[in-house]
């Protein structure tokens, strides 16, 4: 089976194919090493960016950082990305204070006036409010450019607090707003994303981070059991982000992250599936030009209309930004 038929599948017929997957990426592997890829001729969207000046506003998650507890502002980006060409970026919350949300949805309008490569905000709001979210959602579609809200449900005490009734409610206004919601869980929460995306069919979520597997450990299950049962929702899409940092940090290659990436390619398909970097946090583990290369090998015998939706299209599609 050709690779470009074996993406066509649906999620559902996917595991199935799993076998004709590995076979094809062996293929790959050993075209991509033979042949030189190619450079992109369009520039990518980058779905997950974080800016941040903590003397703006106050990130108490940056205290112990030596790395990360500085201003990280569009210019520093432009200098990270060296040669990859990025047309778009998504900027998503990055936890300051959370009686500050509405202000750093604020300070990214702002941003965006001076760099128009930001094309949409996924901003903070306490959708465990229920109906009680509405002011913030309101404030917060005022500034004109939140396309999305991002919970880093990981962080909550509680692992069940995404099903609580109130959240349910509060998420399901988000269609009513335009707006789509970033799953920020690890490994351990995909079961319960997956029961809130399907009591919100009509909320698209994007999976962040392909869900923090445990690749430092090689561990591959549960999650990759818990991430097909996700995809086969169809109102769950992914982002290929945040894997170098899930990984040994130190040490990790490119055959470390692929069999991840390819379960991630496997279940959800390029219609759902949108490239992301999550600098600065990635610094942790790697570089924008690292790890662009090392997505783009491991989709190189890929059609060039896969490459365009992982690269662009689903982004697009999922963020609502403007065509391409
Ligand atoms: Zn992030």
């Amino acid at each position: 089976m050709k690779r470009r038929e074996f993406i066509a599948l649906s999620a559902a017929a996917a595991a199935a194919s799993a076998q004709a997957w590995r076979t094809a990426s062996a293929e790959a592997d050993a075209a991509s090493s033979a042949q030189e890829i190619r450079p992109m001729d369009y520039p990518i969207i980058d779905t997950h960016v974080h800016f941040w000046d903590p003397d703006h506003l106050r990130y108490a998650w940056l205290d112990g950082s030596e790395l990360l507890n500085r201003p990280y502002l569009p210019e520093d980006y432009t200098e990270a990305i060296g040669e990859v060409q990025v047309g778009g970026i998504v900027f998503v919350q990055a936890e300051c204070r959370r009686d500050q949300a509405v202000d750093e949805a604020k300070w990214v309008a702002e941003l965006c006036q001076r760099d128009p490569r930001i094309q949409a905000t996924v901003a903070w709001a306490p959708l465990e409010l229920g109906e009680g979210v509405r002011p913030t959602l309101d404030a917060l579609a005022a500034i004109g450019n939140v396309h999305g809200i991002r919970r880093l449900l990981q962080a909550e005490p509680e692992p069940e607090f995404m099903l609580t009734d109130a959240f349910v409610e509060g998420t399901r206004l988000l269609p009513e707003y335009g707006m789509t919601f970033d799953f920020g869980v690890n490994r351990f929460q995909l079961e319960a994303c997956a029961q809130l995306a399907a009591k919100c069919p009509e909320v698209r979520f994007i999976l962040d981070h392909i869900g923090v597997p445990d690749i430092a450990g090689k561990q591959m299950e549960p999650w990759r059991t818990h991430l097909r049962a996700l995809a086969a929702l169809p109102n769950v899409y992914c982002k290929m982000s945040g894997v170098a940092t899930a990984a040994d940090r130190a040490s990790w290659t490119r055959a470390d992250v692929q069999p991840y990436m390819e379960t991630v390619i496997e279940a959800f398909g390029f219609d759902r599936l949108a490239f992301g970097s999550d600098w600065p946090v990635m610094l942790l583990a790697t570089k924008i030009p690292r790890w662009f290369g090392v997505v783009r090998e491991v989709v190189a015998s890929c059609s060039e209309a896969e490459r365009r939706k992982l690269f662009v299209d689903t982004a697009v599609d999922f963020y609502r930004l403007p065509p391409a």
